[in-house]
C-alpha cells in the first residue's frame, strides 16, 4: 500500500514521539536531514522526513506504534554504512530514518565456550574486533572488506559476506528479536518460548515450525533489534595465499581450478578471483581521466602498465589456510601451488612479495578477521564520489564465468566505465561483486553509470542470472523482473505483518 506522506502527519508524529521519548529522540535539523539523505548512486539525494534515535527495543516499538497511528513511513538503519547500496538514505524521500546505531550499540554477550556473540544493531565490525581484543577472546570474527563502521547485524540482514571462516553473514546469524510493522515484538527460533531464559536461542537455527529469520533479510517486514552471530575460534596461524594469472580469459581456467578446492572443503575461506582494476583502484587513480574527461574506459595499454607497476595480472586469486603454525600448513600450500601453477599460467605470490603490493594488504587483513579501510580508497578511482554495486552471480563453471566476464566487460566499455569485479567463490556459485565507480558530479557520466547498471541487469537477467543484493535505487526495478506470483507473495506477507505499510515501503520493491 503506497501512501503519500503529508506534512501534517509528519508533524503530529514528531510531536507524539517527542512527548513519549523526549526531545532528543527525533530531529528535524536541516543539516542532519541533508547528511542522512546523501548517497553515492546516480540519482538526487533522498532526503528523509526526520531522523529518530531509539535507545531500546521498547522505544523502537513506541516509534512503530506512533508511525501506525500517524501513517508515517520509517526506514531503519543500523549504522548506515551501505556505501554504494544507498548509504544512510531511505529508499524514498520523506521516510523517517530510524538510526538504531547511535544508542543501541551494546555487545550483549560474547560466549567464548560456544563460539557466538549477541549484538544490538549499532555494534560495528571495528567495535566487535576491539571488544574481542579487550576480552582476549579466543574467537575470530568475519569483517567485510568495506567500512569498519558497518554493522554486524545490518550487514547480515543485507546478506553480506566477509573474511575468516564464518564468511556467510546471514548463514552465521542465529536468533533475532524483531519489532514487526504492526508493533508486536517477536523472538525467532527457540527465543520464542515464553520463558525466563532462552538456552538455545543463539545456538540452534532449526527450532520448531517455520524458520522465520530469512523473512527479515532484504525486506521491510520489521525492525531487528538483536541478533546472535556465530564465530569461529581464532586459529594460531592464518596463511593467506595469492596467485596471479595474466590474461582476461584466464578466468575460465581459474574458476574450474577453484571448484574442486571449495567442494572438497580443502580451503576453509571463500576464494576470491579478483580482477586487476578492482585491486589496483585501491592504490591508484584513473591515469587517463584528465585526458579523456572520463568519457572512455581506461585503455588496455594503460591497464597493462598498471598491471606491470603492481606486479599483478588480469586476475588474482586469494584465500587462506588455518593451522597450528606456518610449518603445519606448508603441505596444503605446496599442493595448492602445484594445483594453480600446473598449466604454466598461474604465478604464486609469496607472503613476502604480497607485503610489497599495497592492494593485497586488504585481503590479508580480511582473512585474518581484522577490519580495515583500505578498499574504501577504490571510490576515488574517478573523481566525484559516485559508486554503485552490481551483484549478480554465476555457477562455478569456467565456461559460464568467462561468458559473463566478457559480457560485462563489453557493457562497461560501451558506457565508458571501468570493469571492476571480485568473484567470491563458494563450492558451487560465485558472487560477481562489480563496482561501478563514476563521477556523480558530472550528470552525463552519472547517466552513463545508471544506463550501464541497467544494461548489465537486463543482459544478465536474459540469461537467467539475477542479483543477490541491490542499491536502493534499483530495488523496485529488480522486483519487477520477478514472476508476478512471487511479488504478490512478498506483498501479502507485508500486509500481514505491516498492515499500514509503515516500515520502508518500496524497500526491495515490496509495497504491500
Ligand atoms: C569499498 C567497499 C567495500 C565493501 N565490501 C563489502 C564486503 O566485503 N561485504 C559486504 O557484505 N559488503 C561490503 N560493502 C557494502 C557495505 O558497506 C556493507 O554491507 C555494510 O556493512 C552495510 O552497512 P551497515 O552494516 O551499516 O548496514 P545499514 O546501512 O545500517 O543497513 C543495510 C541494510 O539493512 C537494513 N537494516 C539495517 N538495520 C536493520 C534493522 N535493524 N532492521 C531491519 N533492517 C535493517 C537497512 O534498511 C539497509 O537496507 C562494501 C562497501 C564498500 C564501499
Amino acid at each position: 500500500m503506497t501512501q503519500a506522506l503529508s506534512t501534517a502527519n509528519l508533524t503530529a508524529f514528531v510531536a507524539d514521539v517527542r512527548q513519549q521519548l523526549g526531545d532528543d529522540a527525533i530531529t528535524l535539523a536541516e543539516a542532519a536531514l541533508d547528511r542522512y539523505g546523501e548517497h553515492t548512486l546516480p540519482a538526487p539525494d533522498f532526503r528523509p522526513g526526520a531522523i529518530a534515535y531509539p535507545r531500546a527495543t521498547e522505544q523502537v516499538q513506541t516509534l512503530v506504534q506512533a508511525a501506525n497511528r500517524h501513517r508515517v513511513p520509517l526506514f531503519p538503519i543500523s549504522s548506515g554504512q551501505n556505501i554504494g547500496l544507498g548509504s544512510k538514505a531511505p529508499v524514498r524521500p520523506g521516510q523517517v530514518v530510524v538510526d538504531l546505531g547511535r544508542h543501541m550499540n551494546r555487545v550483549l554477550e560474547v560466549n567464548d565456550e560456544l563460539g557466538y556473540c549477541v549484538v544490538e544493531p549499532g555494534v560495528t565490525f571495528q567495535a566487535m574486533y576491539d571488544e574481542l581484543q579487550r576480552r582476549q577472546s579466543r574467537l575470530m570474527m568475519s569483517p567485510t572488506a568495506g567500512p569498519p563502521q558497518g554493522s554486524l547485524l545490518g550487514n547480515a540482514l543485507d546478506k553480506g559476506g566477509g573474511g575468516g571462516a564464518s564468511s556467510d553473514h546471514f548463514g552465521n546469524a542465529c536468533g533475532m528479536e524483531i519489532v514487526l510493522g504492526n508493533g508486536e515484538i517477536i523472538r525467532t527460533g527457540d527465543g520464542s518460548l515464553e520463558a525466563e531464559e532462552h538456552l538455545n536461542w543463539h545456538v540452534s537455527k532449526y527450532s520448531f515450525g517455520p524458520a522465520l529469520d530469512g523473512l527479515f533479510t532484504q525486506s521491510n517486514y520489521g525492525i531487528v533489534t538483536r541478533m546472535g552471530v556465530w564465530m569461529t575460534p581464532r586459529p594460531p596461524h592464518v596463511e593467506t595465499f595469492f596467485f596471479t594469472f595474466p590474461d582476461d580469459d584466464d578466468l575460465g581456467e581459474i574458476v574450474d581450478l577453484i571448484r574442486p578446492l571449495k567442494q572438497a572443503g580443502f580451503v576453509p575461506t571463500q576464494i576470491r578471483a579478483t580482477n586487476d582494476l578492482y585491486l589496483i583502484s585501491s592504490a591508484a587513480q584513473h591515469p587517463e581521466y584528465a585526458r579523456t574527461g572520463g568519457r572512455e574506459q581506461i585503455s588496455d595499454a594503460a591497464r597493462h602498465e598498471l598491471q606491470r607497476q603492481f606486479g599483478l595480472g588480469s586476475w588474482t586469486i586469494s584465500g587462506a589456510f588455518f593451522g597450528a603454525s606456518a610449518a603445519a600448513v606448508q603441505p596444503q600450500l605446496e599442493r595448492l601451488r602445484e594445483h594453480f601453477t600446473r598449466s604454466g599460467k598461474g604465478r604464486y605470490i609469496s607472503p613476502e612479495e604480497a607485503q610489497t603490493i599495497a592492494p593485497l594488504h586488504i585481503a590479508t587483513l580480511n582473512y585474518n578477521g581484522i577490519p580495515g579501510e583500505g578498499e574504501l580508497r577504490m571510490l576515488a578511482w574517478r573523481p566525484g564520489g559516485g559508486t554503485s554495486w552490481f551483484l549478480p552471480g554465476t555457477p562455478l563453471v569456467g565456461k559460464i564465468a568467462n561468458e559473463f566476464q566478457r559480457l560485462s566487460r563489453a557493457i562497461c566499455r560501451d558506457h565508458g566505465l571501468e570493469y571492476m569485479v571480485s568473484n567470491v567463490c563458494g563450492p558451487r556459485f560465485a558472487r560477481g561483486v562489480h563496482t561501478l565507480v563514476y563521477n556523480r558530479q558530472n550528470p552525463e557520466e552519472a547517466k552513463r553509470a545508471d544506463d550501464c547498471y541497467r544494461a548489465m541487469s537486463e543482459a544478465f537477467a536474459k540469461r537467467g542470472v539475477f542479483v543477490g543484493r541491490a542499491p536502493t535505487l534499483y530495488q523496485g526495478y529488480h522486483q519487477s523482473q520477478r514472476m508476478p506470483a512471487l511479488v504478490q507473495a512478498c506483498n501479502a506477507i507485508k500486509r500481514a505483518l505491516d498492515p499500514n505499510g509503515v516500515i520502508a515501503p518500496g524497500k526491495y520493491g515490496i509495497d504491500g
